[in-house]
């Protein structure tokens, strides 16, 4: 496919990283292989916009993939980044920006009773794990198609985000032995999970499942699953773990846990939490986190755990969001679906748009979505089209049509003016798609 419009500053640099590293990107939904074109190096970023190497800006909707919440380089993050950055970066001891981080999730999310920092949304999910395994002194752990929690060996399992965008069945070099104990089920699917207790009692630790997904587009959990699967872990003695790296302080206050209230026993956190640093979190029931060492026996550990540049940007992105900051989110994210749905309705397009709390995707079928089989079903070369459409009037969409677009405080009538102006012709393209 041809696209109208060139990128060459964008497209040198994507020529030079492709030399020295493996695709040209340092995680692959990033190299636009699912939609085809030059990834845009982006250079800056202002609120919600972005701006390319080619100078170029653009509506960001993607908001590095959901921790942007207050959009980019909010003056009071960055005047906290500057002034942790002044005092020194990484000591390799305890400090106290690492307890105000803490206690700030303790005090949102109340099933969090304790917390462990660490750097990634992969790292809280392997380590959520592992501490379940010691608890419980079991192997087996149940997750499901299209769920991405990071891409931790066991987990990579039919995953969502970029597994899904490639439609990877499985990765080499996860061994049999790292996944065999992976029991992978259809979402939104209690009588699965049920039979796969019952067929295996006494020998599966947890379940873990996204709160809301967001990786195989958005697909919320159904009435009652969430609290179904909570109800099936308690009854075996397995442990629950909700995964709020994407929801958790988007989707409200205290995340996912904030809008269904089903209590987990342990959870996940990462994205919005640090601010746009690496900072993520895993915690939970207090006598489960007492077997993490050195209080327990189960071990965990890292050289930048609690950071002190990435716990002073997530502190004080975490304590500009209030009720109001999360008002305007969600104002934000119901205008932009029902001017996206009104485009496609008036191009014919089938279309869902689909939303949890403020995060929303569309699927390119009108038949509901409500797991990952569904959602491969969904005509995503209409994406494509639509996707380069949007980016060449200047909005920034995930590039995949299995994503979660993201909004921000700072998306105000300006960006969605500029968002609304691109969406008739960008519908219009989806239109004419052909597979
Ligand atoms: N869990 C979920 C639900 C995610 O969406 C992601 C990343 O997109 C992860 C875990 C992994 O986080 P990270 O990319 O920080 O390792």
């Amino acid at each position: 496919m041809a696209y109208s419009y060139e990128a060459p500053v964008s497209q040198t640099l994507f020529d030079r990283a492709s030399l020295v590293t493996p695709g040209g990107v340092n995680s692959p939904v990033r190299a636009f292989r699912a939609v085809g074109g030059t990834p845009r190096f982006m250079v800056s970023g202002t609120g919600p916009y972005l701006t390319d190497a080619d100078g170029r800006e653009y509506v960001d909707l993607v908001c590095s993939w959901g921790p942007m919440i207050l959009g980019h380089a909010h003056p009071e993050v960055v005047a906290a980044v500057q002034d942790a950055v002044a005092r020194g970066t990484s000591f390799g001891t305890p400090g106290e920006g690492e307890v105000a981080l803490a206690e700030e999730i303790v005090a949102r999310i109340e099933p969090v009773e304790q917390v462990r920092l660490v750097s990634s949304g992969t790292e809280a999910t392997m380590s959520a794990i592992r501490l379940a395994r010691g608890f419980t002194g079991r192997a087996k752990v149940v997750k499901f198609a299209g769920c991405y929690h990071g891409h931790v060996d066991a987990l990579l399992a039919a995953a969502g985000s970029g597994v899904a965008t490639f439609g990877l069945p499985d990765t080499p070099g996860v061994t049999g032995a790292q996944a065999g104990d992976t029991i992978v089920l259809p979402y939104n699917d209690l009588e699965a999970v049920r039979a796969a207790f019952a067929a295996q009692p006494g020998e599966i630790a947890c379940v873990i499942t996204e709160a809301s997904p967001g990786n195989m587009g958005v697909v919320p959990p159904l009435d009652g699953f969430n609290a179904g699967l909570k109800e099936i872990c308690a009854a075996n003695g397995a442990l629950y773990i909700s995964d709020e790296v994407m929801t958790g302080f988007r989707t409200s206050k205290a995340g996912w846990y904030g809008v269904d209230g089903v209590r987990p026993d342990l959870m996940t956190f990462g994205k919005v939490m640090g601010g746009g640093f690496p900072a993520a979190a895993f915690g939970g029931r207090a006598d489960v986190m007492a077997h993490l060492a050195p209080a327990g026996p189960v071990y965990q550990a890292g050289t930048l755990s609690g950071n002190p540049v990435a716990t002073a940007a997530g502190l004080a992105q975490l304590r500009l969001l209030d009720d109001a900051a999360y008002a305007k989110v969600d104002a934000v994210s119901a205008e932009l679906r029902s001017l996206v749905g009104e485009a496609f309705t008036k191009e014919g397009v089938a279309h869902t748009v689909s939303a949890a709390s403020n995060m929303f995707s569309v699927f390119f079928t009108d038949e509901p979505v409500r797991n990952y089989e569904d959602a491969k079903k969904q005509e995503a070369f209409r994406f494509t089209a639509f996707f380069h459409s949007m980016l060449e009037q200047g909005v920034y969409l995930p590039p995949s049509a299995f994503e979660s677009w993201f909004v921000s405080t700072a998306h105000d009538a300006r960006a969605v003016e500029r968002i609304a102006a691109a969406l008739p012709a960008a519908a219009r393209a989806a239109s004419e798609a052909t597979a």
